[in-house]
């Protein structure tokens, strides 16, 4: 590390242990994550007083520009911050589709006055975005979308509804690929429009998941008049946009264990007080085995993500960041469900008082981690992309 970047390094981890309060060391549980936005509810007052602290610094965006609400670090100084703020556990102070998608996504594709519009508010947490991508028929196949957006001279009229929008009843402002030429091969015809979910003509209606919450819903669009203004990027070439997006998210959901919050348990645990009760030799090495692989195939994960840093810097990225999004969640998924086994009994309860605590939270997180690997494009979909873009081989 140069001596700049130690120097930067001290700093910021003394800014960080003066300032981020003491309950924002702690480990958050799903509720006590921040999203901001208009709707939002702080139950404990020093997330919001986080958030603002870190968004006066441009630190809840750190490598966006300053004049976006950033703070305007490169990437080995984001990077600091980011490990500084793991070393001291200090959460992160806003989360959601703004920072991860949206605005990366804003500040490609984006005209000056979009992005001095809807960059700050983000960067604040002013307002919180949703995603509407995804249509009863129109998920892997994306490009099928068909909710439509009229050309009427001075605004869109857009109508058709979108599916699986994540908290979608909780976002100001939604962003959606809209079909506005059905008469073109499907991927031209595309466009990507910023709405504002107060708008007359949207609705919407959650979804009741198997773990028994809701944060999805159908988001219904009949009339909707959207500004011209709100068109990113040019008319019916949406499609580019929507691609480097999903870009952004699969990175976000491959990087999804450095900030949700972690269970009160962890495998190495489990596994140690699990496996040394067996009686049976071989049920005892397979699970052994299986508890092995899976520690050696996260640290190869971790070395990946550490090469592929590397490699960005160098500005010579691999196609390895293709496989990030698969390997991540699969990861997670095989860790959840080795942990669900290994509980036995004792690892399917859902409520109740005849369950440990730590058990009844590894049953739901086991069911959480099905969604990641759906999310931002199914763990069959990445192969695909894998096997075309990184291994070249034909469709
Ligand atoms: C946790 C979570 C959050 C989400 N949040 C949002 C959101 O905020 N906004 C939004 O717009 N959407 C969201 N989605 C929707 C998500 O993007 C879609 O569920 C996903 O793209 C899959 O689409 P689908 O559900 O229509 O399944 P389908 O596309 O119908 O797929 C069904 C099955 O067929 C397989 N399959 C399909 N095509 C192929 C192929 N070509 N090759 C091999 N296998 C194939 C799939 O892998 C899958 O197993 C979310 C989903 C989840 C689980």
């Amino acid at each position: 590390m140069t001596d700049q970047l130690e120097e930067f390094r001290i700093s910021t981890s003394n800014w960080l242990e003066e300032n981020c309060p003491a309950s924002m060391r702690e480990a958050a549980t799903t509720g006590d994550l921040t999203y901001g936005g208009r709707k939002a509810h702080y139950s404990n007052p020093d997330s919001k007083r986080w958030l603002d602290m870190m968004a006066k610094r441009g630190w809840t965006v750190p490598d966006w520009p300053k004049e976006y609400g950033g703070g305007g670090l490169n990437k080995e100084q984001a990077k600091i911050l980011k490990k500084e703020m793991a070393r001291l556990h200090c959460r992160p102070p806003l989360i959601g589709h703004g920072t991860w998608m949206l605005g990366p996504a804003l500040l490609e594709f984006g005209n000056d006055e979009q992005k001095r519009e809807h960059l700050p508010k983000i960067a604040r947490g002013e307002i919180r975005w949703c995603q509407g991508y995804s249509e009863p028929g129109a998920g892997s196949d994306l490009a099928s979308v068909r909710c439509k957006a009229e050309d009427k001279g001075d605004y869109f009229l857009v109508n058709g509804s979108k599916t699986w929008t994540t908290d979608a009843e909780k976002a100001d402002w939604i962003f959606c690929l809209v079909r506005t030429n059905p008469d073109v091969k499907k991927q031209i015809g595309i466009s990507f429009l910023l709405i504002d979910m107060n708008d007359p003509g949207i609705a919407t209606k959650p979804i009741r998941l198997i773990s028994g919450e809701s944060h999805f819903c159908e988001t219904f669009f009949d009339n909707v008049k959207v500004a011209k203004k709100n068109l990113v990027g040019e008319l019916n070439r949406g499609w580019s946009i929507a691609k480097a997006l999903l870009v952004h998210e699969r990175s976000m959901m491959s990087d999804m264990q450095s900030f949700i919050p972690k269970p009160k348990y962890t495998l190495e645990e489990i596994a140690k007080s699990c496996i040394e009760k067996l009686n049976n030799p071989r049920e005892k090495a397979v699970l052994s085995d299986r508890f092995c692989q899976l520690q050696m195939n996260s640290q190869a994960l971790a070395l990946t993500q550490q090469r592929l840093f590397e490699e960005m810097k160098a500005q010579q990225p691999s196609a390895a960041g293709l496989i990030m999004k698969y390997y991540g969640t699969e990861n997670d998924k095989n860790r959840d469900e080795l942990i669900v086994e290994l509980l036995g009994h004792s690892g399917l309860g859902w409520e109740g008082e005849g369950f440990e605590e730590y058990a009844l939270e590894a049953s739901h997180h086991f069911l959480l981690t099905k969604g990641i690997s759906i999310g931002g494009g199914t763990s069959e979909i990445q192969l695909n992309i894998i096997a075309k873009h990184a291994l070249g081989l034909p469709d």
